[in-house]
């Protein structure tokens, strides 16, 4: 070996020691007389020290010839500080430098290596190996490296078997487009790479494994939204044999034995909540509840009764139009925000009716500290309405409530997002804080009513809660829940999963019902069909998504530093440029004929 030790490992009871250390120049103090490094690997920095009449004359004009990200090897002794630095684990110690070697020279980087770097994000990716020297994205990169080996330690103890699955497959239906790769050796085929292992670990299943798990990369070619990646990894996983009961036992089981390992953090045991409670009280099937604040019904006419009546009504008959014409009105206490000012209020306006958020108005009520209450809808309600609706609310002195109207489904995403907004703004969702939850109960299908059809809200392979085959055969399709299920921690989807169809004719009525002709399922899933005829259990499974639980443990907004080469937001890769071009002779050999109008 090249060192002794590491640039993280010294201390005071090292001193004296004969230690040989190799890494990269931090940073190069020069005093003239005294001469200081700073030398980094992944471990940590250790100061080495020259100094007049103690050094030899050659070593520094040895030194001063080297820049940053030198990468040396230094021979020397340990010695106590004068100085320490207790800022980091080495700071008691320095080496006194008896030989130096460059092992490596560099050229000046393009982005200082600190923790706080002067580099922009587009530069940080075009050289990530640079980035990735630098301590924040290593120690992200280092947090993914136990989750995935505590990952493995747990299912593993639980009997799970690690699965490779191929890469080149065909494609399956969850909602994306496939990234395709034509094959060379059947001209005008392609392969599509996985967006999941899902028919694989099912058939698994059909084999009798019982028990699959495999951490395994996943492709969707899906529109690009801040912080998607086109490719990213999933804990995906699939057991014989169980409930739905079983499942959520066993992974919340995962969940905590992670929070335990890597952060030691107990976590208590998750809440479950239904899809439907979780609209109505939160406006989004993955809620933040790391704070409360839940949604209170003003009106609310309930479409799915046959009678159309008004379940509640604290706003008709005084001639609001806005109200009047709603379908739903809901709101939401802001806790001790009745003092908002009129700026504050206008912003959260605007803010409703962005375009993504798409709310005509927002209606708010202030229930001032000295107990009078007043609204931005004084001319149509009087006080005892403005206090029924503060005490529907839960709201009291201080408190400022916001109300959304119009239809149902809309109102409540605004309203979600509004919440959202209030929820950062009084600080309630606090990174280092964690709120996990089971949402169940799902619809097993939703309607499109541009494509004009049912599709599947998880996938195909959902079963139907057995006490709703009744309303599925009976065509009431949007009413029929599925045995899935979703874990969501601090408003984030982590994963989600379900119970499986594992019976043949179920598996072929519900590519009937999702438009499928019979021809078109036998095609794309006879192999799975046919499988379900060979003897196949009971079984179900979920699959989390590793990169977007990486970053939330590691308490960041973005995925990206949790990935050691990720893609931007064009989906490109800067660093090896890509997407590229490929030659003309390369696309003979594919059979792959490409549209060039426009281009060159
Ligand atoms: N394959 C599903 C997904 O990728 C997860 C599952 O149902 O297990 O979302």
């Amino acid at each position: 070996m090249l060192r002794t030790h590491t640039c993280g490992e010294l201390r005071l009871q090292h001193a004296g020691q004969a230690v040989a250390l190799c890494g990269w120049v931090q940073t190069i103090r020069d005093k003239g007389g005294i001469l200081w490094i700073d030398l980094r690997d992944r471990y940590g920095v250790t100061q080495l020290i020259l100094e007049e009449g103690v050094a030899r004359p050659e070593l520094f004009e040895q030194a001063r010839q080297f820049g940053r990200e030198f990468v040396l090897r230094a021979e020397g002794k340990v010695a106590e500080r004068a100085a320490k630095n207790d800022k980091i684990p080495t700071g008691d110690v320095e080496i006194r430098v008896e030989r130096l070697e460059v092992l490596n020279s560099a050229k000046v980087p393009p982005f200082t290596i600190e923790d706080n770097t002067d580099g922009g994000e587009d530069l940080r990716m075009k050289y990530r190996y640079l980035d990735l020297r630098r301590s924040p994205v290593r120690r992200s990169l280092e947090l993914r490296h136990r989750m995935a080996q505590q990952t493995r330690a747990y299912l593993d103890g639980q009997h799970f078997i690690e699965v490779e699955t191929p890469v080149l497959i065909k494609s399956t239906p969850e909602g994306a487009r496939d990234f395709v790769v034509p094959s060379r050796m059947n001209p005008g085929e392609f392969y599509a790479l996985p967006q999941s292992p899902q028919t694989f670990k099912q058939l698994l299943m059909v084999s009798g494994f019982d028990r699959y798990f495999q951490i395994v990369k996943c492709f969707r070619d899906e529109d690009l939204r801040a912080d998607r990646q086109p490719e990213f990894t999933q804990i995906d996983c699939e057991m014989s044999f169980i409930t739905q009961e079983d499942i959520l036992n066993t992974f919340e089981g995962l969940v905590k034995h992670l929070f335990r390992t890597v952060k030691g953090i107990e976590i208590a045991d998750l809440p479950r909540m239904s899809y439907a409670d979780a609209m109505k009280y939160y406006g989004i099937d993955k809620p933040d509840t790391r704070f409360e604040m839940r949604f209170t019904e003003l009106k609310h006419h309930s479409t799915n009764l046959p009678s159309q009546e008004t379940v509640v009504d604290l706003v008709s008959g005084k001639n609001f139009p806005v109200f009047e014409d709603a379908e739903l009105v809901v709101g939401i206490a802001a806790k001790g925000c009745a003092e908002y000012t009129r700026k504050q209020l206008d912003e959260l306006t605007e803010f409703v009716k962005r375009p993504q958020i798409g709310a005509k108005g927002l209606v708010y009520v202030r229930c001032n500290a000295d107990g009078t209450i007043k609204s931005s809808v004084d001319k149509f309600y009087g006080e005892a309405e403005l206090r029924g609706w503060a005490q529907a609310m839960g709201a009291g002195p201080g408190d400022l409530l916001l109300i959304l109207a119009g239809e149902a489904n809309k109102t409540r995403k605004a309203l979600a997002e509004l919440r959202l907004e209030m929820g950062e703004r009084l600080g309630l969702r606090d990174k280092s804080k964690y709120s996990c939850l089971w949402v169940l109960d799902f619809p097993l299908l939703e309607y499109d009513e541009e494509a004009g059809r049912w599709f599947a809200m998880h996938h195909p392979f959902t079963s139907p809660k057995p006490e709703d085959i009744a309303l599925l055969d009976a065509g009431s399709l949007g009413a029929v829940r599925a045995n899935a299920y979703d874990m969501v921690i601090n408003g984030v989807e982590v994963g989600g999963g379900s119970i499986r169809i594992y019976n043949r004719d179920l598996q072929e009525k519900m590519f009937g019902i999702l438009g499928f002709s019979r021809e078109e399922a036998r095609r794309q899933f006879g192999f799975l069909m046919e499988a379900f005829e060979y003897g196949a259990p009971p079984h179900g499974g979920i699959a989390f998504g590793f990169d977007r639980l990486c970053s939330l443990f590691g308490g960041a907004d973005s995925i990206r530093d949790f990935i050691a080469f990720p893609k931007n937001n064009a989906g490109r890769d800067v660093m090896i440029d890509t997407p590229a071009t490929i030659s003309d002779e390369q696309l003979k050999e594919l059979h792959v004929r490409v549209a060039t109008e426009g281009k060159k």
